[in-house]
């Protein structure tokens, strides 16, 4: 048995570095045989092996370890084939082990056969052979629909064409096939649960055909949840991702305990949108499902365009939509770990300092005069230089010598590689630029490509969820931990979340926010998720929302007035209803003294179960007397009143809700200018006669001015604005300055946050108390809330979407 000094001195002579040559040493076995792989079967081998070989070869011994029916001799056989590169992946090691342990008398041809050598199989191929499956199984799947799927991946792991295909690559490919055919899921897809009502204890009744002890209540549809279906349903489970380097997933499962780790990342240079709630619903709600982990991490690496508020609103929104991060960090907190590790990848000869002009750059990765890819691919020379005079140029860098531009890291990687994200990388840019957390300890700064793979890795993340555009990255991330033989995390992309008939985009809200068009970014005709809080939009309806829409690969896009249908239906269960006069005239009821008072009680929402109303439950009483207001649109007397116009016309009784008697029209006072200054009319008591409407009126002994309502609509004249400032709404904001309210708004504001629970939902948030929070639905007007520069001395009110979808239209 050879000592561990013996060994670790082996090891390092072909290239594994101390830590990891510690690590193997803690199984006596691997090591033992990896000891032996090296000393005899590559007695004949001088110098360091690629990282890719050292781990198949730490492979070959993991899966031969106590092992001895498989002499030295025929072990060659293996190695040799890891050395010529004819074997290259785990799969492939496994099963050129399992034949040499199958056999007395192996051969390298049979080897090669039942290693799988030269079968390797292109993205293409995997395609294709994938959609002839999918041809043939076509009835099957169009009768079982999307339940199909985990079989599908299930039998495509057996079909022979696809042994040797990265698996990886087939669930995409399903997801994406499900979809041409089957269309997006649908109610069909809805999961059904059946649901059983416990048996009554009363005897059952004899006169009733079933009686309802073994009755099972109607199929209750169970809330679809996002995080149990489609692709975070299909998501692998902690420690099924693949490692380069298997014994690293002990360590990383060591401080998960297998638990879920997840990350939002945001870069901190600008006010998160709508479609960030997608991600942080799928980052922070995927963990709290699984009952795991999920960080806040600021991927701070971009000192020039961060700004203190970004920080303070990110982590504001978070917390708003209803998730604690279980840790705030900065990917700045890694630095120096970072830095460590670069020059670690210079030492293994996978890093080089550069000093090409990005045209350069451009060139080398083949691209051609007119702006395309696709000429010849070529590394410069610095790609040729030593690690030692790379080390001593990113000192260089690192120490200030060179100015932006005139120096990167860049990875070593594969310019061969079909993959544009496989071209070498940068790694480190030089910055002479000061950080809000570090100042000016560093001149140079990592890239994302350098740093979002390496702190997922160092925070265990156990899957690193990304939009689609980051698909390709997916090599690069994985490559980048290999060499540098850190834990890899899985990153897995899913599709966005986009809004239309808006602008999302950063640039042009700053332009919409500085010339003035909007009241800032959080003006609540934005996308912005200040906006949108601003505006009244209750959390739980977010949430709700893009759980209806699910998440695939595909971008969902998505209107507008669809979001609002959403939070319209939303506000309907959770909101009580208050009576609201906009346009207020006052009207004088004849036939009622002065000090007469009829009261009316009126519910906060109709119902009459307090269990279910929870909150909303009670209700308050209203004086209806001789003088009232109702808004000026309810009432006309010129002759083209058309046969649609239900409400106050002569002739023409209407009601006021709640009360019992109609009111009908005597005389409208005017000013000189024709504006109607005051409405007599008369209470038909006693008279029995349904009016052909209803409308909202408010005492005028009892109610509250409202200083500011802004009606907000649409902020641009077209689904898809492009020329934006050209196609901008001019009525984008109404705002009426009379408006009047009944006085329990005052009750409403005191018990908001109401805090109402739709039953069985997944999104009951608890909400803390702020303007935005006190909402309700006016009658006959639309859902409104405080705004934020609502005070003691300002009442002012936003609408938070109208009551009806055609209503904005009119
Ligand atoms: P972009 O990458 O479009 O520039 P951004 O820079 O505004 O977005 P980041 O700070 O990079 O925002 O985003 C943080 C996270 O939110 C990222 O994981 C990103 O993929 C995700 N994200 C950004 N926009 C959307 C969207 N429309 N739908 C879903 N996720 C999104
Ligand atoms: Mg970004």
């Amino acid at each position: 048995m050879a000592s561990d000094e013996d060994i670790v001195t082996l090891f390092s002579k072909f290239g594994f570095g101390d830590a990891k040559s510690k690590e193997i040493i803690k199984n006596k076995k691997v090591s033992q045989q990896l000891y032996e792989i090296l000393g005899d079967d590559l007695s004949s081998f001088s110098g360091e092996l690629e990282p890719k070989k050292l781990a198949l070869l730490h492979q070959l011994a993991i899966d031969l370890k106590g092992s001895e029916n498989v002499s030295s001799s025929l072990r060659q056989l293996l190695t040799d084939a890891i050395l010529d590169e004819r074997i290259k992946s785990t799969l492939q090691v496994q099963e050129g082990v399992k034949y040499l342990k199958s056999t007395q008398s192996p051969t390298e041809s049979e080897l090669n056969t039942h290693a799988g050598v030269g079968q390797e199989v292109s993205e293409e191929q995997v395609h294709s052979t994938i959609s002839k499956y999918f041809d043939s199984i076509m009835d099957e799947l169009q009768a079982k629909r999307y339940t199909m799927v985990p079989s599908i991946l299930g039998q495509l792991r057996k079909l022979t064409e696809l042994k040797w295909a990265s698996p990886a690559l087939f669930k995409p490919i399903v997801d994406s096939l499900a979809l041409k055919h089957l269309g997006p899921k649908d109610e069909r897809d809805v999961i059904k649960k059946v649901k059983k009502t416990p048996a009554k204890a009363s005897a059952p009744d004899a006169n009733k055909k079933d009686s309802s002890a073994t009755k099972v209540d109607a199929p209750v549809e169970t809330e679809r949840s996002m995080f149990s279906e489609g692709f975070l349903g299909d998501l692998h489970k902690p420690g099924e991702n693949p490692q380069m380097w298997p014994e690293l997933m002990d360590e990383h499962l060591k401080f998960t305990h297998r638990q879920v780790f997840t990350r939002f990342p945001p870069e901190p240079n600008g006010f998160l949108h709508i479609g960030h709630s997608k991600a942080i619903m799928v980052n922070f709600g995927y963990a709290a499902f699984n009952k795991g982990n999920c960080y806040l991490r600021f991927d701070d690496t971009n000192p020039e365009a961060e700004e203190e508020v970004y920080f303070k609103s990110i982590e504001d929104m978070v917390s708003w939509l209803g998730y604690s991060p279980w840790k705030i960090t900065y990917s700045s907190d890694y630095f120096q770990e970072l830095y460590d590790l670069a020059e670690k990848l210079i030492e293994c000869d996978r890093g080089y300092v550069c000093h090409c002009t990005p045209e350069q750059v451009k060139e080398q990765r083949g691209m051609k005069a007119d702006g395309t890819l696709g000429g010849q691919r070529n590394g410069c020379s610095h790609r040729e230089r030593t690690p030692e005079e790379n080390l001593k140029e990113f000192r260089k860098m690192r120490d200030g010598f060179y100015k932006t531009g005139e120096a990167t890291l860049r990875m070593k990687q594969d310019y061969t590689s079909p993959n544009p994200q496989m071209w070498d990388l940068v790694a480190y840019r030089v910055l002479d630029a000061p950080h809000h957390r570090t100042g000016d300890k560093w001149k140079i700064y990592p890239t994302y490509d350098f740093t979002h793979c390496l702190v997922d890795s160092f925070e265990n993340i156990s899957h690193s969820l990304c939009t689609t555009e980051f698909r390709l990255l997916r090599e690069s991330y994985e490559w980048l931990c290999d060499t540098l033989h850190v834990y890899r995390p899985a990153q897995r992309e899913y599709g966005r979340l986009n809004i239309t008939g808006t602008v999302l985009s950063k640039r042009k809200i700053a332009k919409l926010v500085t010339e003035g068009y909007v009241r800032g970014w959080d003006d609540p005709r934005l996308y912005t998720l200040e906006g949108i809080r601003r505006r009244g939009v209750p959390p739980g309806a977010i949430l709700s929302f893009i759980n209806t829409l699910g998440v695939t690969t595909s971008t969902t896009n998505i209107e507008c007035v669809r979001f609002e249908s959403a939070v319209r239906s939303y506000l309907d269960q959770t909101t009580p209803r208050l009576m609201v006069v906009l346009d207020p005239v006052l009207v004088e009821v004849d036939n009622l003294g002065e000090d007469e008072t009829i009261e009316v009680e009126m519910p906060y929402k109709p119902g009459s179960n307090p269990v279910t109303l929870g909150p909303l439950s009670g209700g308050r009483t209203l004086k209806f007397g001789k003088y009232i207001y109702i808004d000026r649109s309810d009432v006309r007397d010129d002759d083209q009143v058309s046969k649609e116009y239900f409400r106050l016309a002569p002739g023409q009784p209407v009601g006021l809700m709640k009360v019992p008697f109609n009111i009908s029209l005597r005389l409208i006072e005017r000013d000189t200018e024709g504006n109607i200054t005051k409405v007599l009319v008369n209470y038909d008591k006693d008279i029995k006669k349904k009016p052909k409407t209803y409308i909202q009126w408010i005492p005028k002994s009892d109610c509250i001015k409202i200083d500011e309502v802004r009606v907000q609509n649409a902020l641009f004249t077209l689904e898809n604005p492009k020329d934006y400032l050209a196609e901008l709404n001019p009525n984008s904001e109404e705002i009426f300055g009379n408006a009047v309210i009944e006085s329990s708004f005052k009750e409403i504001v005191s018990r908001s946050p109401m805090n109402v629970e739709i039953p069985g939902s997944q999104f009951n948030i608890k909400e803390k108390p702020g303007n935005n929070t006190v909402r309700f639905q006016a009658l006959r007007v639309g859902y409104f809330c405080l705004d934020k520069d609502s005070n003691d001395d300002k009442l002012i009110l936003n609408r938070i979407v109208t009551l009806k979808e055609d209503s904005s239209k009119k």
